[in-house]
């Protein structure tokens, strides 16, 4: 090989598809854990396969000590461009990229509009119609992460 193509604009990557996927709110802090790689891969993939972008919102950032996005266990993903149905497919869609299974329905139970687990994860839409809307998926309170 006589090196590199630079002739793509420089990056030598002019084969690969480089679509951004997952956006990332400035501000936002990961927290370098492997459940953060997990949300993260989920996320990716989801959005792979989704129409529009994901963008992550909140991580480990401006939380209490101790919450599950301060110890990196959490993500906020921005809802406010989806339909009703698009929020549901989309935190279906990721929580079950996460369990390797079909989420359940815990809505009922949380008193709220969209609220989804598997033995691991948990995930709910928050301030469903409101100002601060978002999906929050983490892995669920005492759930050991292998
Ligand atoms: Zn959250």
């Amino acid at each position: 090989m006589a090196g590199a193509d630079y002739s793509d604009g420089g990056h030598g990557f002019a084969e690969v598809d480089l679509e951004v996927i997952t956006r990332f709110k400035l501000g936002v802090r990961l927290e370098p854990s492997s459940v953060t790689a997990r949300l993260l891969s989920a996320v990716d993939r989801v959005a792979a396969n989704s129409p529009f972008d994901l963008w992550v919102t909140s991580a480990a950032e401006a939380h209490p000590a101790g919450d599950v996005h301060t110890l990196g266990n959490a993500l906020d993903l921005r809802t406010h461009d989806f339909e009703d149905e698009q929020k549901r497919d989309v935190l279906r869609a990721i929580l079950w990229e996460l369990a390797d299974e079909p989420p359940d329905d815990v809505s009922t139970l949380n008193n709220a509009w969209l609220a989804l687990e598997t033995d691991d994860w948990f995930a709910m839409l928050e301030d469903y119609k409101g100002n601060n809307e978002h999906l929050h998926v983490q892995l669920r309170h005492g759930a050991i992460f292998e």
